[in-house]
């Protein structure tokens, strides 16, 4: 007699903004696309109404439904959130398994920054795979200066050597640790994670083994880490997913046909891609140095200033740039990046953007602003080998000569050769981790047998 197979449910928890769900619904569809198992994202109502679609397939969204409107500070956001889960996660656990005996709820994906998520979902009976949205490195940083656990670890140049790690000079700390003073609740956050390590049953990371080879290496002597990465629509990497283009969500407009238009104008290799994704601030002067250093190279670009920033770009700017420069609020960044017209982005080193990058092949000028963006610019520059990174002046601003100085390393210099070639070799790596048989997709499908028990 033919066997049956065991069938699962999944809940899977983003934190909710772009960077965190954009992958967290990419790994969605991977995992539905093996079969036997039902997907549930839980997001909120706000996040839920930018979705075009309530369902992806065998992706089903449940919004959970509240009377007030997310507070904006994010302490409070944070709080909020967990709150709003906490009192509703019970009856939607219990609502769906109800509705869909064939399908018993089995494990929680939660967001890793979502900490209080585990012990949620032990107590409903659930496992709990902690779902990390940045690179092992970060994790590695994190483990090892801890300041509950760790003495840590400068030399005397005040640079950081841990196992498995490039040495760290201090601009390439992540800021919640180089400036931690700066941001004393988002850092205490990140060094919560480290909780996942002891308790979490799963933990999945949005990178690929062959990425981070040493770092991973070292974490697996820790720890029951799983890469699943490049977590980016399939389209763009092995096509194995049928009508996976897109990742489903914008918390912003994208003007996708006048960039396509613009962009099919120009010759191969001619468009600086800029943008500092869904978050970063710039200075005013910033934002005027290098709107400058833009004009002062020969190069067209597509620059993304989102609305709330448009106010911060020089008087006199835009009447000088009409002819080499597209200004757009939001891109479709993934097509704009597989775009034969863009030879270089010019970026914030966000781990999504940076991961698209290698995945589509495309070198890097790296202009980290905060967060985990300083330690992704340096595995760009100096790890993989893709990118170069602007340096600042001595009042921490980046000059337009320096930034005309970057982009034409890489765009007209022998230096530019090496990087594309370089960006084309972790192209095929990364589609290679992804597809039948790489690394990545057998880890998913170890979590499906993990998942269907
Ligand atoms: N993105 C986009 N259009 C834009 C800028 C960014 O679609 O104009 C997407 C990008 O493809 C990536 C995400 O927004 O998936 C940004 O994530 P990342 O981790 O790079 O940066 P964050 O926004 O979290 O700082």
């Amino acid at each position: 007699m033919e066997e049956i197979p065991n069938k699962s449910h999944v809940l899977v928890l983003p934190f909710p903004v772009q960077g965190h769900i954009n992958p967290m619904i990419q790994f969605s569809k991977r995992l539905a696309s093996k079969g036997s198992i039902k997907v549930t994202l839980i997001t909120i109502d706000s996040i839920s109404k930018s979705m075009p679609m309530l369902e992806y397939g065998s992706i089903k969204i449940h919004s959970i439904p509240s009377n007030d409107s997310p507070p904006e500070s994010y302490d409070h956001f944070l709080e909020w959130f967990r709150s709003l889960v906490c009192k509703t996660l019970t009856t939607i656990v219990e609502t769906l398994s109800d509705t869909d005996h064939e399908y018993p709820v089995k494990v929680i994906v939660f967001d890793s920054i979502t900490t209080w998520a585990i012990d949620l979902a032990h107590e409903l009976g659930l496992k709990g795979a902690a779902f990390f949205t940045q690179s092992c490195a970060l994790s590695v940083i994190y483990y090892h200066m801890d300041p509950e656990r760790t003495e840590v670890c400068y030399d005397g140049c005040g640079n950081v050597c841990l196992p498995s790690l490039p040495l760290l000079e201090k601009q390439d700390l992540p800021s919640f640790v180089s400036q931690s003073y700066l941001y004393p609740s988002l850092s205490k956050l990140v060094f919560s994670r480290n909780v996942n390590f002891k308790k979490a049953d799963w933990l999945l990371f949005n990178s690929f083994d062959v990425l981070e080879k040493e770092v991973i290496d070292w974490l697996r002597t820790q720890c029951r880490i799983k890469t699943i990465g490049p977590i980016i629509p399939s389209m763009y990497l092995d096509t194995r997913l049928k009508d996976d283009k897109e990742y489903g969500l914008s918390l912003f407009k994208p003007n996708s046909e006048t960039c396509m238009k613009w962009l099919d104008l120009r010759e191969i290799g001619s468009v600086v891609y800029v943008s500092f994704g869904s978050l970063a601030s710039l200075g005013e002067q910033q934002m005027e140095e290098l709107a400058f250093g833009l004009l002062m190279t020969d190069c067209y670009f597509l620059w993304v200033v989102r609305a709330t920033e448009e106010n911060k770009l020089p008087k006199e700017f835009m009447s000088k740039a009409k002819e080499k420069c597209l200004i757009v609020n939001w891109c479709p960044q993934l097509d704009v990046l597989a775009h034969r017209a863009v030879g270089c982005f010019f970026t914030h080193c966000g781990w999504n953007s940076t991961l698209e990058a290698l995945s589509l092949g495309v070198p890097m000028v790296a202009m980290p602003q905060w967060s985990d963006q300083p330690t992704n610019a340096k595995f760009i520059c100096d790890v993989w080998q893709t990118g170069v990174r602007v340096k600042a002046g001595e009042n921490g601003v980046i000059t337009r000569e320096e930034v005309a100085r970057s982009i034409r390393q890489v765009m007209e210099e022998e230096k530019g050769v090496t990087l594309k070639e370089n960006a084309s070799k972790w192209k095929q790596l990364a589609k290679e981790a992804v597809d039948d048989g790489g690394s990545s997709d057998k880890n998913i499908e170890e979590f499906l047998k993990f998942v269907m028990h």
